[in-house]
């Protein structure tokens, strides 16, 4: 686990662990004044918003936790992990999802003219997502974009790309657990001051893929929106009844332990 982690953990409201994977406990407002800090520091700093699917994942591979174990902060994503923490810890977690946060950072360099490089998603993705949000966010300046298909031969000319451009933010929507895998290989040798992988974002702000009406994330269905929009989905979805009897099982042993002793 990295110093960063862990200071990050002791500075704001301490970690809680799910099923193995160490979220921290930040309000969208901390996070963000956090992670100006660490650009104004100079301090790179990777972010991962970790959903059930993700941490589903990194209990069936060990080189996914192994990445999340090089992130610098972790974040819940999503209900389900929400509701874990709630059910695990009796913590109450703040939801930040990839595609909330990944906005916010656009609208921040914006305002503070800061650059942001966008890699990732099907060809031409990237662009027709920066041609939006440029609509909203009028002052934002790209340090390039770059899809999200590339073959490995083609992975050194991004790299050296993104190295060139220097970036302030680094947004990686290659999905998950693709675009951690790609971070965590990658993210020291860029090191650019904020990344974070935004799963499929690219595809919303290009206005591709719609978002869930507030009132389903709000009651933890944004699931069962996605499956709806895009039933090619469904394999993936298995994760999430696995994910609900692994931290029932957890919170039934943890019990039956405590009752056994009596406490
Ligand atoms: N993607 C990519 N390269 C790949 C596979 C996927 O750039 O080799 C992109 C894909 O086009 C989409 C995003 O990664 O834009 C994944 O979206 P999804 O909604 O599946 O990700 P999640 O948010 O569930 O991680």
């Amino acid at each position: 686990m990295k110093d960063t982690f862990l200071s990050v953990g002791e500075k704001h409201g301490g970690i809680v662990d799910i099923l193995g994977v160490p979220i921290h406990r930040l309000t969208r407002s901390e996070l963000l004044q956090l992670l100006r800090e660490r650009v104004e520091a100079g301090l790179a700093t990777w972010l991962v918003t970790a959903n059930a699917e993700l941490v589903v994942r990194a209990g069936d591979d060990p080189m996914v936790a192994a990445a999340l174990r090089k992130a610098d902060i972790l974040v819940a994503d999503g209900a389900g992990v929400v509701w874990a923490a709630r059910t695990l810890a009796g913590v109450e977690l703040e939801r930040l999802p990839g595609v909330e946060i990944g906005e916010e950072l656009v609208r921040w360099a914006a305002e503070a003219g800061l650059t942001v490089y966008f890699l990732g998603a099907e060809p031409g993705v990237a662009e027709a997502a920066v041609e939006r949000l440029r609509r909203r966010y009028p002052g934002l300046v790209t340090a390039g974009c770059r899809h999200g298909y590339f073959t490995p031969e083609e992975e050194e000319d991004i790299l050296e790309d993104i190295k060139e451009a220097a970036p302030d933010i680094l947004l990686v929507a290659l999905g998950a657990p693709r675009q951690e895998l790609w971070l965590a290989q990658h993210q020291r040798e860029l090191g650019v001051p904020v990344a974070v992988g935004v799963g499929g974002s690219f595809d919303v702000w290009a206005g591709r893929v719609k978002r869930a009406p507030a009132w389903m994330g709000d009651l933890g269905l944004e699931w069962l929106f996605r499956l709806l929009i895009q039933p090619r989905r469904a394999g993936r979805m298995l994760a999430l009844p696995r994910f609900v009897r692994q931290v029932l099982r957890r919170k039934c042993l943890r019990r039956c332990g405590r009752n056994w002793q009596g406490k």
